[in-house]
């Protein structure tokens, strides 16, 4: 059975960077359980999955356009250390911003009375390679469909 739309597939992964540093794996857990076509993944690595069969071993390089978006440098902003209250400010901490706490900012710099927050998620801009197994294809359950993602194990609402 080939992944496609409206299928749901288990995936071990490794994704690393083009310096080989290990961004994050699913080595030792429970594969990824995701259904295909309802952009539960990047578009790149629905792509690269699209016609596969369990057994399935392969790469998968994603372009930042087709990964995690191309970095906006207008997305880095400078905020006083008095924006952050109490919160004691380190550089790789995260806090949510905007009107409704809609997305997430990291901070990058702490330079005296000044915070670097960068708006842009962490992978923006960086090539993607993943190497990927495909370890379990099979139809998705009408739930699945109609809740637009995967009920693997451990899965919760
Ligand atoms: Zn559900």
């Amino acid at each position: 059975m080939q992944i496609t739309k409206e299928r749901v597939a288990a995936i071990h992964y490794t994704l690393t960077d083009n310096d080989g540093k290990i961004l994050d794996s699913s080595a030792g857990k429970d594969p990824l359980y995701y259904l295909h076509g309802a952009h539960n993944l990047i578009p790149g690595m629905e792509e690269g999955l699209e016609g596969k069969v369990k057994g399935d071993k392969f790469d998968i390089k994603v372009s930042p356009e087709k990964g995690y978006g191309v970095r906006d440098e207008a997305a880095v902003q400078q905020v006083p250390m008095s924006a952050f209250g109490d919160n004691q400010v380190q550089v790789g901490m995260q806090f949510r911003a905007g009107n409704q706490g809609e997305f997430i900012v990291t901070v990058t710099e702490v330079s005296g009375e000044m915070v670097t927050v960068d708006g842009n998620h962490p992978l923006a801009g960086v090539e993607l390679n993943f190497n990927v197994e495909v370890m379990e294809v099979r139809e998705a359950t009408n739930d699945e469909i109609m809740h637009g993602h995967a009920h693997g194990p451990g899965h919760s609402h």
